[in-house]
């Protein structure tokens, strides 16, 4: 059989988002021909309708934040109002730009893309339906599937993008609720229960674990609950959501909990997303999909189908970009034959936006006492923090996880949690000592600059040497 002309590639990614682009960027800079398939437009959840979007409108709300405490340095100004088309606007504007430079950098690698939806056919092939009705065959040596995840819904809720909301049809409203309710207190539920309590919305967080947050540290989670509550968002943990009863006004009234209930504009449904495979795997493909409909690899991304792997959100991973981006090049190097270590899962560096943000990597104090590791601990508050004093934003703190050694002195440092003002932007020390398995008399060597919030790292590694400066 002949191949049409441009349709034969070394490496074929279904999917545009940051697992299926970090895997074309990084395969075609390595010198293979590439080709991605999209159905909608490269960037995929994270920069359309997650990540990016979501934290340009935190950003808003923390501008509001700013602009509404000026008056505490003296800065005479009107009680700001917003007025969320132009915030959405400027939203769009950053959008729009990311993903031109995107196609620009892609273009730039000589990647192809295929407008349509990919399906991984028997045999190294993909079939490509585009919009217009036709549809193309691609082969390739190996293939890559990166189709991403779908917010979870949940029964008796359909979403009418009005009253019940996912994050994709939040992102995109154009007026403020002045009140809802948040199903879900995980990354996505307290980052809009955040950014809407910010820009002037009543918001009830309601969540069916004893915690919001769940698997975060504990000390972590208290602060952002703390925060929640000072800034009148009404947390419910251990709570079922049994239904809503809409209202003829456009609003609703949730049922949840025993007999409770809370009557609001909106809802925002946030339990999680799950795998999309609609329509990816033709059949006898072979390659395996669990139960939870994720796509089966092992720890090289490698499917059950030799030269098929898969990255990104449609395996059963952490569901972050960054985790894409890191499967995507473990699977480049594995198809060229380069030594490569599999992503360490355990270890990844987590970052939630809310207000206060919270950043972490490793083991929380409450997994390593499961485990039944001897371990140190060490805090340093942000309160004590004189860049934090100077910006008026005290609320948080460092935290560190360190195994203890038999002679009482710590090893290698496991965790490191933070939350508090910019600690998404602090982390990433606190990620390499725990990835670098650095103990704390190795870290407490280097100099931290002063005044910095990123102090209260350094003061807090000090301490666990036995001897801190501000700190213990
Ligand atoms: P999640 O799994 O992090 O949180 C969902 C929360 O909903 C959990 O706390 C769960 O206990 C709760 N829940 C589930 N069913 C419920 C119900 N019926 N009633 C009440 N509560 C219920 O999922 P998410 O927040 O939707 O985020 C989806 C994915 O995207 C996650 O993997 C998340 O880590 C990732 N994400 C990460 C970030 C970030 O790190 N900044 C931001 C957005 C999304």
């Amino acid at each position: 059989m002949t191949t049409p002309e441009g349709t034969e590639f070394d490496v074929v990614v279904i999917g545009g988002g940051p697992g299926g682009y970090a895997t074309a960027l990084y395969g075609a800079s390595a010198g293979l021909s590439v080709a991605v398939v999209e159905k909608d437009k490269v960037g995929g959840t994270c920069l359309h309708r997650g990540c990016i979007p979501a934290k340009e409108l935190l950003e808003t709300a923390a501008v509001f934040r700013t602009v509404s405490g000026a008056q505490e340095f003296g800065i005479q100004s009107e009680q700001p109002t917003v007025d969320f088309a132009v915030s959405q606007a400027r939203k769009q504007k950053v959008v729009d730009q990311l993903h031109r430079g995107l196609i620009g950098l892609m273009k730039g690698r000589k990647i192809t893309t295929f407008a349509g939806t990919g399906m991984l056919l028997p045999g190294s092939a993909v079939r490509v339906d585009a919009p217009d009705g036709t549809s193309t065959e691609l082969q390739a040596t190996d293939i890559v599937l990166a189709s991403g995840s779908v917010p979870r819904t949940i029964p008796g809720f359909d979403v009418d993008g009005q009253t019940i909301l996912t994050s994709d049809e939040v992102l995109d409203l154009d007026r403020l609720p002045p009140s809802l309710a948040v199903i879900g207190g995980g990354a996505i539920g307290c980052e809009f229960a955040s950014m809407f309590a910010d820009l002037g919305s009543q918001v009830t967080v309601l969540e069916a674990l004893p915690t919001i947050l769940p698997g975060c540290d504990g000390d972590v989670v208290a602060v952002v609950g703390r925060a929640f509550r000072k800034r009148g968002i009404v947390v419910h943990t251990g709570v079922q959501v049994s239904g809503h009863r809409p209202r003829a006004d456009n609003g609703t009234t949730v049922l949840f909990g025993d007999g409770q209930s809370v009557a609001v504009d909106a809802v925002v449904v946030a339990v999680g997303r799950r795998p999309l495979t609609d329509g990816l795997l033709a059949g006898g493909t072979g390659v395996q999909v669990s139960e939870r409909g994720f796509v089966v690899v092992d720890q090289y991304q490698r499917t059950t189908v030799p030269g098929v792997w898969a990255v990104g959100d449609v395996v059963a991973t952490p569901q972050l970009a960054h985790v894409g981006f890191a499967e995507g090049i473990v699977v480049v190097r594995s198809i060229l034959g380069e030594p490569v270590a599999p992503v360490n899962y355990a270890t990844v560096p987590w970052a939630i936006y809310c207000q206060p943000e919270v950043a972490f990597a490793g083991l929380t104090e409450e997994a390593a006492n499961a485990a039944g590791i001897d371990i140190v601990v060490q805090k340093d508050p942000f309160g004590g923090n004189s860049r934090a004093r100077i910006l008026g934003d005290t609320d948080g703190l460092v935290k560190i996880v360190a195994e203890r050694m038999p002679d009482g002195r710590c090893g290698r440092i496991l965790g490191v949690h933070m939350a508090g003002p910019w600690v998404t932007e602090q982390l990433g020390q606190g990620y390499l000592a725990v990835n670098w398995e650095a103990t704390p008399d190795e870290v407490a060597q280097f100099i931290q600059p002063h005044p910095t919030l990123s102090e209260a790292f350094g003061e807090t590694v000090l301490a666990l040497t036995g001897r801190g400066l501000h700190v213990g």
